[in-house]
């Protein structure tokens, strides 16, 4: 194990491989130090991406490469790319073994058959761990996939195909992720899905009316079940749609006493109507601006993030202005810019008004250069703040300071006055100054904050 390439759901899943093998008693060991240091491993498992055409192509290249070095090894590729279209991974390793992703379950098969050959435990390929962990991956913050699928078919979207319809894992099963996380010390819980706002409690039972059971059918109840019967500190959804920030989610989140952070990421695609028709969204720019306005009023000053597609069929001048107007209005703290980039099979790529190449280009560098002046505006707004920030990793630069992230995801440097290190700390951060490129922050730590005792 473990390489896994594009979403947090293919991050969350290749986690749970490594676990699942590191507690067969798989050594893992680092596929990815230089060459001079490779170590060869028997068996590697890829999750491939297909999001985009440089995603195939660089799942591809990352079975060819995982071959190269370990020719002997069992080599299983599972993830997005391989399920749309298995011919080119089989055409780049004829001996891989090739899982379906819309198969519920076939990658734990696949490697629970590989597992009880006979033989020594292969060696995965991955990062070697300090006994007994942590896991690869995962430091501070663990990925919980609470939901797989999505039944939506946005127009320029495979991932339906890839992945198929939308089903949710139980609240008890989400719980157990939970709570081995928390006893393997991470401190914050991201909950991971394809289309997460569909979350409908899987196929538990759903109990009397007004029961705990019956509210975990749906996102918020989730969430408050995870509240209510974990001592989570902190946790974060990574995307939601637009239409998916009801109330009751809205609710849950300021009846939290904080332990959900402030920071939404709310997938906009274009801020033109029209363009937002064709691409088969389920909201206009009105009502997307109204979700915005409603998640401050419950839970204010939380950092709004977006995905953008800039360059998507049909997107004339004049509708590409009125997309970095309506950008530019909501106050984004941040956006993850993508160009179009047309995917067999997808009803886009029939389209007429087909946006070329180097206008999609183009309107990309424009819309990261008003991302970056968003950012640094955010940034700006929390100097003089306090704000409670997870430690993660030395500052670059080699100083003693480190980095981490906020709860509204702001990204902070700080050091502790005595020295000490900060990996997986939690600490309030009193905000001085800008630092970098004026996109994140600098200050001191006020006061640390003690991890909740939890049992596993
Ligand atoms: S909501 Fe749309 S963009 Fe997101 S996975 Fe489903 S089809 Fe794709």
């Amino acid at each position: 194990m473990v390489e896994d390439l594009g979403c947090k759901v293919n991050h969350a899943e290749a986690e749970a491989v490594a676990r699942r093998l590191a507690g067969r008693g798989v050594r893992i060991i680092d596929g990815h130090r230089g060459a001079g240091h490779r170590v060869a491993a028997d068996l590697v498992v890829i999750n491939t991406c297909t999001v985009t055409s440089i995603a195939d192509q660089k799942s591809r290249q990352a079975v060819r490469r995982a071959r190269r070095a370990n020719p002997d090894a069992e080599i299983v590729v599972a993830g997005c790319s391989v399920a749309v279209d298995p011919a080119p991974f089989a055409a780049a390793d004829p001996a891989a073994r090739l899982v379906d992703a819309r198969t519920t379950g076939a990658l734990d098969a696949e490697l629970d058959a590989l597992l009880a050959a006979d033989g020594p435990l292969p060696t995965a390929w991955g990062v070697e761990p300090a006994a007994p962990a942590p896991i690869p991956g995962e430091r501070t913050r663990a990925y919980v996939k609470v939901q797989d699928g999505c039944s939506f078919h946005c127009t320029y979207c495979v991932i339906p195909r890839a992945r198929g319809p939308e089903r949710s894992l139980t609240p008890d099963a989400v719980l157990e992720d939970v709570r081995a996380a928390l006893a393997r010390g991470r401190r914050e819980i991201v909950l991971t899905g394809i289309n997460i706002g569909t979350y409908d409690g899987g196929d538990s039972a759903p109990g009397p009316r007004g029961s705990h059971a019956w509210e975990a059918l749906s996102l918020a109840g989730l969430i408050g079940r995870i509240l209510a019967e974990t001592p989570v500190e902190r946790l974060r959804l990574p995307s939601i749609e637009a239409q998916h920030v009801t109330d009751e989610l809205l609710d849950v989140w300021a009846a939290s006493g904080g332990r959900c952070l402030p920071h939404f990421h709310v997938p906009l695609q274009a801020g033109d109507d029209g363009t937002l028709r064709r691409m088969g969204r389920r909201y206009d720019t009105a009502g997307y601006a109204a979700v915005m306005r409603r998640i401050r009023r419950i839970v204010p000053d939380a950092a709004l993030h977006a995905d953008v597609i800039v360059g998507f069929p049909t997107e004339d001048e004049a509708a590409w202005r009125r997309s970095v107007e309506f950008i530019e209005a909501i106050g984004f703290a941040g956006l993850h810019v993508f160009r179009y980039s047309p995917r067999p099979g997808t009803p886009a790529v029939r389209m007429a008004g087909q946006v070329d190449e180097a206008r999609r280009r183009a309107r990309a560098e424009e819309l990261l250069a008003v991302a970056a002046r968003l950012r640094r505006t955010w940034a700006a707004r929390q100097v003089g703040r306090m704000l409670s920030v997870l430690f993660e990793e030395p500052a670059p630069g080699g100083g003693s300071d480190w980095v981490g992230h906020a709860g509204n995801h702001t990204l902070v440097e700080a050091g502790a006055s005595d020295g000490r290190t900060l990996a997986n700390v939690i600490a309030r951060v009193a905000v001085e100054r800008l630092a970098g490129d004026g996109d994140r922050v600098a200050g001191r730590c006020d006061e640390f904050v003690a991890s909740a005792t939890v049992e596993a």
